[in-house]
């Protein structure tokens, strides 16, 4: 596989423009929060994107999923890095993960979704590529409602 240095604010650009259109039409609010200086990791430019797309659509699905709450949808995006590492969470206030489904959530073809809703592989891709660039993906719920997923890589060498 290739690896080349990447522009983690690069990937979360052009993935999130990809998804705008059905971001306006959900009408969730979208919260970036980016460092001032971008972090460059190794990896592929397009697997990375992919593996933000993944984790953007899944919470936008789990907050359209949750009709019932009476919170703002909201989906925050968050970048930051720690010591050499890139740390990268998506969090939402949506339907959260139920805990009896957490430990497959990962596996290829897992899925709560309808059928023909999903397919059940983003999150066994995401996984993959992450590992595949030296990095972990996790999940867990939050305290408020809602799920978090956190993506860490190692930062380039030479922009520790
Ligand atoms: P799909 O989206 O096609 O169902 P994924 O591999 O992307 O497949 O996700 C697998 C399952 O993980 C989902 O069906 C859902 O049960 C759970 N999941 C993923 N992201 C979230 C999230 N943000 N909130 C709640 N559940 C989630
Ligand atoms: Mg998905």
């Amino acid at each position: 596989t290739d690896i080349k240095p990447v522009s983690l604010r690069q990937v979360i650009d052009e993935a999130t423009l990809l998804l705008q259109p059905h971001i306006k039409q959900s009408k969730v609010r979208l919260d970036l929060a980016l460092p001032t200086e971008d972090i460059i990791v190794k990896g592929g430019r397009i697997r990375l994107e992919q593996v933000v797309i993944n984790l953007l659509s899944n919470a936008l699905d789990a907050v359209s999923g949750n009709a019932a709450s009476l919170a703002m949808p909201e989906v925050r995006l968050e970048l930051r890095q720690e010591g050499s590492e890139a740390v990268l969470t998506v969090s939402d206030n949506g339907t959260g993960i139920d805990a009896d489904v957490l430990p497959q959530i990962f596996d290829p073809f897992f899925t709560t979704k309808d059928v023909g809703a999903g397919l059940g592989l983003g999150l066994s891709i995401a996984y993959k590529i992450v590992h595949d660039f030296s990095g972990s993906l996790k999940a867990a719920n939050r305290d408020g409602g809602g799920a978090v997923f956190t993506m860490r890589l190692p930062v380039a060498d030479e922009h520790v």
